[in-house]
């Protein structure tokens, strides 16, 4: 997660993001400025009511997410149109009380996460960033994750953030059980906040405005979604790109030649730190198919095995963990290790890429939407609408088939010109993913 928070963090950064710290506890008038947010939270919020012994007068919330607390601080903090954009963000906790069954990683009540929250004198430019940070995200997920079972949508209006004027959403689809888990959203929140807080900044002219903002955040559920995606049944396949330890070195030992295979397997370790960027070599008083068996397990993408002949032949074993190859290279051909690397990485996209192309079919009745939801798949179904007339058709959905209406695909519109709402009939203005969610 680290690694995946840093990847993230450098592109905030080269953007002209700053990290702030803000406060993990908001009073409750704070968190009721801005009506829609606080109702949308209502159901989820965590109270602290007692300090010590005593009763507290107000109550303070351990914040859901840090919208509040920024706008309240925006308006001292903004005053002129020199002060715009203004771009922040924080790596931290927050919490939500969630009331369904939690899953690790996926559904939890301490959300471990990156938000980001901006400020812009023009909707337009508002509306850039929003846009911008999906890109930012899809480059972490399909580049460095190696997740392209990645679903980019624009949620419907009954599945908007709280108090955002659109929610865009990248939503990663699981094969193992046909589900999708949201792994990064980006809210355009129009000017609801600054005025709810009284955000405003001078122009040029001396008159005053209420500039627009926005917000985006992915959380720890992302490391759910690539374990999902990249493991099998030995145990988790770590993308190389975010992989903490990139390989491994096992010494095979072997009686009366011990002290100089370790020798070779050093020199060999130390050479892939230098080539990878991080090796470690395990020197453990346990046999290499225990080693062999540890280490896949924990994903790492590569293993270089060192015995007695390859210390006779100054030969190592590499084998990689996504196919299980083994390939037997020179000691002066190490650097190979860096294009498995690259291949592997390759691969994991490769695959995750497939798993979603296959998983998407057409439906144009409830009951070829059932069998594409039984099959664990993902529906493109035809549909009324995605502003709140559509919502009671999409209830259907969920009281029937428990699937959720994703919504629209944000890279690949295609027209619902001559067709029928897979629900009510009426005339189709849109093309939606329905699919299990997480
Ligand atoms: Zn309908």
């Amino acid at each position: 997660m680290e690694n995946i928070f840093r990847e993230l963090e450098k592109m905030l950064e080269e953007d002209g993001h700053q990290k702030v710290l803000l406060p993990l506890l908001i009073p409750e008038d704070i968190l009721a400025v801005e009506s829609e947010h606080i109702k949308g939270f209502e159901e989820e919020v965590f109270w602290i009511t007692q300090g010590g012994n005593e009763q507290l007068e107000r109550r303070l919330a351990l914040r859901p997410t840090s919208e509040v607390i920024l706008y309240y601080m925006f308006r001292s903090w903004l005053r002129s149109y020199k002060d715009l954009p203004v771009k922040l963000y924080q790596r931290a906790e927050v919490f939500r009380y969630e009331t369904k069954a939690t899953r690790p990683l996926l559904r939890v009540r301490q959300v471990y996460w990156n938000e980001a929250h901006c400020v812009h004198l023009t909707e337009e430019e508002c509306m850039h960033q929003v846009m911008k940070a999906i890109e930012f995200y899809e480059k972490l997920f399909r580049e460095i994750c190696a997740l392209e079972n990645l679903l980019v949508v624009e949620r419907p209006a009954w599945d908007r953030f709280a108090g955002a004027e659109r929610t865009f959403a990248l939503d990663c689809y699981i094969e193992l059980t046909g589900r999708t888990v949201q792994v990064g959203t980006s809210h355009h929140l129009g000017q609801k906040f600054t005025k709810a807080f009284g955000v405003r900044v001078k122009l040029p002219d001396g008159s005053e405005a209420w500039p627009y903002s926005n917000s985006y955040g992915i959380s720890c559920r992302v490391l759910g979604a690539l374990i999902l995606t990249h493991s099998d049944d030995v145990g988790l396949i770590l993308p190389p790109r975010i992989a903490p330890v990139k390989a491994v070195v096992v010494p095979i030992l072997y009686k009366g030649k011990e002290e100089e295979i370790l020798e070779y397997a050093k020199e060999v370790v130390g050479q892939l730190q230098e080539l990878l960027g991080s090796a470690v070599l395990d020197t453990r008083e346990e046999r290499p198919g225990w080693k062999f068996y540890y280490w896949e397990m924990k994903g790492v993408p590569l293993r270089a095995e060192v015995g007695p002949k390859d210390l006779e032949n100054r030969t190592v074993t590499l084998v990689r963990r996504d196919t299980r190859e083994k390939l037997c290279v020179k000691f002066e051909e190490l650097g190979k290790a860096k294009d498995i690397l690259e291949d592997i990485q390759r691969n994991l996209r490769e695959r995750s890429k497939k798993m979603l192309e296959n998983a998407i079919k057409l439906a144009r009745t409830m009951e070829e939407l059932e069998k594409i939801l039984a099959e664990k798949k993902v529906a493109l179904v035809p549909f009324c609408s995605t502003n709140l007339e559509g919502k009671e058709c999409a209830e259907k959905i969920k009281q029937q088939l428990a699937a959720e209406v994703l919504g629209v695909d944000l890279r690949n519109q295609k027209s619902a010109a001559g067709k029928r709402c897979i629900v009510c009939g009426k005339p189709a203005t849109v093309w939606v993913y329905v699919a299990k969610k997480y």
